[in-house]
């Protein structure tokens, strides 16, 4: 265990961020693609030019709001059915602008705008992304879940599988929180478990408690924290 500030830097990040859409090269080639032609010629196989990138199916990680299972999705969200227990589970976005009272249940996205405030309901959703006020929820069970500048919001009544604080966010919660995985562009204060990865990005911060296996700062990211770190470590 090290107590007290501990300054850690420039670690190229090592694991990839399962929530976030990214591009790649394209290194997954389609079926078929490359293949020539029987009888295309003796010419000399050239090595195939890249042709700019190829962008890859986001994978959703949902978790049937009916049956609790958890299964992933490739792509776009569309007819989803559970594998388990059959149910066609509902899939719309959400955008709230304004005042919102009413429970939402999806294994879609739910922005809450900087204007709004969503109180006295449930929230049910595969990401939420808040901008806005979210302090009187009843509950908001999400698989992932972004806090952006300005965003208010009471942790206990939050259930993610992962937490991400966006640029400029700063955010002190007194609850113990437990995620799968963190990921830190913004300001964060609070006693922390992360049973997968944390990341702190350039220009993030975490300060408080932070218990886990997998720690990552890039360059420009920064802690100052008391930390216990490795297998085993995290309170699950
Ligand atoms: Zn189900």
């Amino acid at each position: 265990m090290i107590d007290g500030l501990t300054s850690v830097r420039a670690v190229r990040r090592t694991g990839k961020n399962i929530a976030e859409p990214r591009t790649r090269s394209s290194a997954n080639k389609l079926p078929g693609a490359g293949k020539k032609k029987a009888g295309a010629g003796d010419s000399p196989v050239k090595p195939a030019k890249r042709i700019g990138k190829t962008a890859v199916p986001v994978r959703h990680d949902i978790t049937c709001y009916e049956c609790g299972y958890g299964f992933p999705i490739h792509g776009r969200l569309h007819k989803v059915i559970c594998p388990k227990c059959h149910e066609a589970l509902i899939v719309d976005d959400h955008c709230i602008e304004d005042r919102c009272t009413y429970d939402i249940t999806t294994i879609g996205a739910i922005e809450v705008g900087p204007k709004a405030v969503v109180s006295d309901c449930r929230l049910i959703a595969g990401a939420v992304k808040v901008a806005g006020n979210i302090k009187d929820v009843t509950a908001i069970t999400c698989e992932n879940l972004t806090l952006l500048e300005g965003a208010k919001c009471n942790i206990a009544k939050v259930t993610t599988k992962n937490l991400s604080v966006g640029k400029n966010g700063k955010f002190t919660f007194t609850k113990r929180i437990t995620c799968k995985n963190l990921d830190i562009e913004g300001n964060l204060k609070a006693k922390i478990d992360v049973n997968g990865e944390a990341t702190i990005r350039p220009g993030g911060i975490l300060r408080g408690e932070f218990r886990g296996e997998k720690l990552t700062i890039e360059d420009g990211g920064a802690l100052s924290a008391k930390l216990v770190l490795g297998a085993g470590t995290s309170r699950r």
